[in-house]
């Protein structure tokens, strides 16, 4: 067995295992498998045990990618970097789902700018929950206005939240508590009527507690593929 195919079957146990644990079907917890730094050779390597969608940060190592003769056309792209609203029509041409949006103007030019024919864009809201200036992100108190907002947006379909939580020391309980706000906002969204069924939160090193709070999807890069590399491609 290759090292991506182990690192994709102890992968698949700890998500089967966390969802034991939280008496959840493992079917409720989607992967996204984080290709960022990754060359297309693993990436393929990855879609044939049986991955389909992958994240990617950066706009032009994506488009190198996504044009590349053997990028899968079933495989679905999600964008999950910082969006320069110069890079709005390339993100809404190229991808299947939008992660990190966190403000008004880009979701207009997404909209805008998805081209005629298509199905709308995928988007999730960045919720900022750790209170930390330096992140990106939405306040929770700006998540249910940016919602109605999108929600009005033709070619746009809002599908739910995400948050990328600080760095946190200890034994997971400020983790854990940023995951809990995150879930309780999205839910408090579905009872408003929103039709959400994607909270997106959980990386390699915290999966567990993310399925523990409700995540449905998680985004796992150095967990499946090894360390990232420099250079690009
Ligand atoms: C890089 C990245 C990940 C993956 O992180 P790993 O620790 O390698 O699993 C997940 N989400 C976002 C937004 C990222 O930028």
């Amino acid at each position: 067995m290759t090292s991506l195919a182990q690192n994709y079957q102890k992968l698949n146990n700890r998500i089967q295992a966390a969802c034991n644990e939280a008496g959840r079907p493992v079917e409720s917890v989607q992967l996204l498998a984080v290709s960022k730094h990754q060359p297309l050779t693993k990436i393929s390597a990855l879609a044939e045990l049986g991955a389909r969608a992958f994240g990617e940060n950066y706009l032009q190592e994506a488009l190198a990618k996504q044009s590349d003769p053997s990028a899968g056309e079933e495989w679905t792209w999600h964008f999950i970097g910082a969006i320069q609203s110069n890079k709005t029509r390339a993100i809404a041409k190229h991808f299947d789902w939008v992660q990190t949006l966190a403000s008004e103007k880009v979701a207009r030019r997404l909209s805008e700018q998805r081209p005629d024919g298509r199905t709308p864009l995928n988007v999730l809201i960045q919720v900022n929950v750790d209170d930390e200036q330096s992140k990106s992100g939405v306040s929770l108190s700006q998540v249910a206005p940016l919602a109605a907002i999108i929600s009005s947006l033709p070619n746009l379909r809002l599908r739910g939240l995400m948050a990328i939580p600080a760095p946190m020391q200890g034994e997971g309980e400020a983790l854990r508590a940023a995951y809990t706000v995150l879930h309780d906002q999205y839910e408090a969204l579905r009872q408003a009527g929103y039709a959400l069924d994607t909270l997106s939160m959980g990386m390699s090193n915290d999966l567990e507690i993310a399925i523990e709070c409700g995540a449905t999807l998680i985004r796992v890069g150095t967990a499946l593929f090894g360390p990232r590399e420099s250079s690009s491609l």
